[in-house]
């Protein structure tokens, strides 16, 4: 029997949990990472540490797997374009490309008559200086952000000095949304338009790191089924193949934006490995090695809360579990603050 090898960038949680999926299905996981202390190396069958951008070993990691994909977004579209002569990338590298870059990815969505935040670019101070009419905003850096990083909350105009910003980066200035709910919308696609998708999920922040999920959401029927068809009108566009995350913006007139796509697996979704017949993780490898379509089924309404930094250390310790819950240790051996360490999902 020839077995599919299907190859991870990236060597975080989510590479350890696409991994564990694609186990189950018989498919044998090489994950490529430039973190020697990688937790998914637990989790996966070959584990390669190298940089980005060796060529050499990028190529060797190729030559060994059937085909590839990826568990984060901040990746040089170079390793993603060399990688793809090679073999498959899916998603795609150009779609990678888009929604790396916060302007053109925005800019995207907007095409699509979908709604977003107000945003502008800016390319210096002087810009900065005379947008008064975007504040209160946030200004976030058009590439490389994560969980907050490289975001400056601004008030008013008065601010700018004392904030440090480094002008050598772009960003984008957005202003700010009165925010009634956070939600976002999980959605598989296969080859030929064909889709799973997953009912909004809400989500809670902290310090604008993901804290808390939740399904159902407490929102009203229209932005439950216009979330639904935004993310997959955004996938469709992309001609995306695999699972992709739409986070939406709800303000305090039940308007609703996009805030952000993540062309991967997400942090919300997690509670879809207890709740669902098949999770998120599941149908990315699915989708990425051409398997079988399954309809999905909710199992179980669920919550689940992400442990970060030394809220992991009880539940290391003693965890005292119920029946309902589900503990995951991202087997992190150094615990930081702010670092997602592991996750709690209680079904309801
Ligand atoms: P990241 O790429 O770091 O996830 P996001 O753009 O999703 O960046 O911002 C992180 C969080 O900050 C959001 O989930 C939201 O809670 C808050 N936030 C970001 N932009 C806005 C905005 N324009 N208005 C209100 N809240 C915002
Ligand atoms: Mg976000």
């Amino acid at each position: 029997m020839s077995k599919i090898t299907l190859g991870i960038i990236g060597g975080g949680q989510l590479g350890s949990m696409l991994s564990v999926a694609a186990k189950r299905l018989n498919i044998r996981t090489i994950i490529y990472c430039n973190d020697q202390k990688a937790p998914a190396q637990n989790f996966c069958n070959e584990f390669i540490f190298a940089s980005y951008e060796n060529k050499e070993m990028l190529h060797d990691f190729a030559k060994k797997v059937d085909i590839i994909t990826y568990e984060f977004e901040n990746i040089p579209f170079e390793t993603l374009n060399e990688l793809n002569k090679l073999k498959t990338v899916l998603p795609k590298p150009s779609v990678n490309r888009l929604i790396q870059h916060r302007l053109a990815e925005k800019d995207f969505i907007n095409k699509l008559n979908i709604r977003t935040t107000r945003y502008v670019h800016i390319e210096n101070k002087e810009d900065l200086l005379t947008l008064e009419d975007f504040l209160p905003g946030i200004l976030k850096t058009t590439t490389m952000g994560y969980d907050g990083k490289g975001q400056y909350p601004i008030q008013n105009l008065d601010e700018i000095e004392s904030l440090n910003i480094d002008f050598n980066n772009e960003y984008i200035l957005e202003k700010l949304v009165k925010l009634k709910k956070e939600i976002s919308v999980i959605v598989t696609r296969f080859n030929n338009n064909k889709y799973e998708v997953y009912e909004p999920i809400e989500n809670s922040h902290e310090n604008q790191i993901l804290k808390h999920s939740k399904i159902p959401a407490d929102i009203n029927k229209k932005n439950f089924q216009q979330s639904k068809d935004w993310a997959i009108m955004i996938s469709e566009k992309l001609k995306y193949v695999g699972t992709l995350c739409v986070e939406f913006f709800i303000d305090r007139n039940e308007n609703l934006y996009v805030n952000e796509i993540a062309p991967r697996v997400h942090n919300s979704g997690h509670l879809t490995l207890n709740a669902y017949n098949i999770s998120q993780f599941e149908n990315h490898v699915r989708a990425v090695c051409s398997m079988e379509q399954i309809p999905l089924k909710k199992l179980s309404n669920a919550e689940m809360i992400n442990l970060i930094g030394d809220q992991i250390i009880p539940y290391r310790n003693n965890p005292k579990l119920n029946d309902n819950q589900f503990l995951f240790d991202y087997l992190k051996k150094d615990i930081k603050e702010k670092r997602k360490m592991g996750h709690l999902t209680t079904l309801k």
